[in-house]
């Protein structure tokens, strides 16, 4: 096989700020050991978030001035629901500034006290604004997900019987949908199969509930099914979304994520009723129903991205980018979550620092160790973001202690990959070396964001 090459040549560029180990040593103590806190231009390789991350093409930049900025009816608005349409099939599509508001509006109106949410994953924000409805958010993995060092192809599968069992127990009343994530962002991205989403779909059909999409990786989820699954290696990318769309009766979107923007999403759906009161609420929230809280502008650029996210090029450069990011950090020793998934790569940091306990964060040792070594900055999901209490000040560890290295749309190139590879290698390599962390400061909520910590040496 040829060599991947990035399907795109380079028009504009922005210059990395070269720092050297000293002078991040300083920045790293300055942000008290928290990638958060770091001035974005005393970073080398930014792997905090592939979300909003995107490099644009010059086809969207063009949009971007030529984006119609009326009030009500602007053509890029039409252009903007018609990409949508193409794709996902549903009636009514609702522009939001970014998909948490699409969740904000959805379960404002199907939420509430007594309420339940099934998902595969709920992804953090889709969580907060369920739970903040009032309503409780269930997860329903499928138990292969639940094991890092197993390989399969898709691990983000929802656990069927598992839903159809809580639907039987809530009562179909106290349940106004079922969620699936595609592809399910916690743990990296892993795929859900198209097989999985119509056994979803039946025992939906079977009570009489909507089905909903969060579709922030819908073309990478297509991908995956088009490699991976039997049957669908000669249907295009955009005819397999338009399948998997075609099982649902509504979707949340985050366009930083596969429209390749940098702000953006919507809430699709079919339902008349459902639909006229999300639009009340987006002109109380967001702004009238043909912007949605953005710019004639990003609608534009969204629509633009929206054809270019299913180009088989892009994706077969995007999904082995990543695997290769993966297989050289594998046969390097250093464990990751297996197998890679589409936008991200999850050290495994109880594996990696075996002798650093949950509660000195060993996920934060590496984070501070790659930033030091060679201005990588990764983020840690472990104790530092869901570590807590008991009622006896007890503390309890989440399952896992990881790292994210999450890569941003068309924005690194294959030497900058090989110099995350290095660097990885540098540090794996002074392990035994590093110290575990003690937090200083901490917030109620969210503590991650603004942490404060020192090292334990
Ligand atoms: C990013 C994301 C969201 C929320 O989108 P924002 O644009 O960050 O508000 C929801 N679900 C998933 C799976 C995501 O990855």
């Amino acid at each position: 096989m040829k060599n991947i090459i990035e399907p795109f040549k380079i028009k504009s560029v922005e210059p990395i700020t070269f720092t050297t180990r000293d002078e991040r040593l300083n920045f790293m103590k300055e942000a008290y050991y928290n990638p958060f806190l770091l001035r974005a231009d005393s970073v080398i390789i930014d792997l905090l978030t592939d979300s909003g991350t995107s490099a644009m093409s010059s086809k969207q930049w063009a949009g971007i001035m030529d984006g119609d900025e009326a009030y009500a009816g602007s053509k890029s608005f039409f252009r903007f629901e018609e990409a949508v349409k193409k794709i996902t099939g549903f009636k009514y599509i609702i522009p939001t500034h970014q998909g948490r508001a699409a969740e904000k509006i959805l379960f404002t109106n199907v939420g509430g006290p007594g309420k339940y949410i099934p998902n595969n994953t709920h992804f953090d924000t889709t969580r907060a604004n369920v739970e903040f409805s009032g309503a409780v958010a269930e997860d329903f993995l499928n138990e292969i997900g639940k094991h890092p060092e197993i390989r399969a192809d898709f691990k983000g599968n929802m656990d069927v019987p598992a839903l159809e069992n809580f639907i039987k127990e809530k009562g179909v009343e106290n349940i106004p949908l079922v969620m699936i994530t595609v592809t399910n962002n916690s743990g990296g991205g892993q795929p859900v199969s198209m097989q999985n989403i119509r056994e979803v779909k039946a025992v939906c059909k079977k009570y009489g509930l909507p089905l909903f999409i969060d579709a922030c990786r819908f073309a990478e989820n297509s991908y995956f099914i088009k490699k991976r699954e039997p049957g669908y290696q000669d249907k295009s990318v955009l005819e397999i979304a338009q399948e998997m769309f075609s099982y649902a009766d509504g979707a949340t979107m985050s366009a930083k994520k596969d429209a390749l923007v940098n702000i953006g999403g919507f809430l699709a759906l079919n339902d008349d009723n459902l639909a006229m009161n999300c639009r009340n609420l987006l002109i109380v929230t967001e702004g009238f129903s043909t912007y949605g809280g953005l710019a004639g502008r990003d609608l534009e650029a969204i629509a633009q991205g929206l054809e270019e996210i299913v180009d088989e090029n892009y994706l077969q450069y995007r999904i082995r980018s990543v695997e290769y990011l993966g297989e050289r950090l594998i046969s390097a020793g250093i464990p990751i979550i297996e197998p890679p998934g589409g936008h991200a790569i999850y050290l495994d940091a109880k594996r990696f620092l075996p002798n650093i306990p949950p509660e000195q964060f060993p996920g934060q040792s590496i984070v501070a160790a790659l930033y030091i070594e060679g201005g990588i900055r990764a983020v840690e999901i472990g104790s530092v973001m869901f570590g807590r209490y008991d009622e006896h000040g007890k503390y309890v560890a989440p399952p896992m202690e990881l790292v994210r290295l999450a890569i941003p749309r068309r924005v690194y190139t294959q030497s900058h990959i090989d110099y995350v590879i290095e660097v990885m290698i540098e540090v794996f390599k002074k392990r035994n070396e590093m110290p575990g962390y003690k937090i200083t400061y901490e917030a109620p909520m969210l503590r991650h964001f603004t942490a404060k910590f020192e090292p334990l040496f």
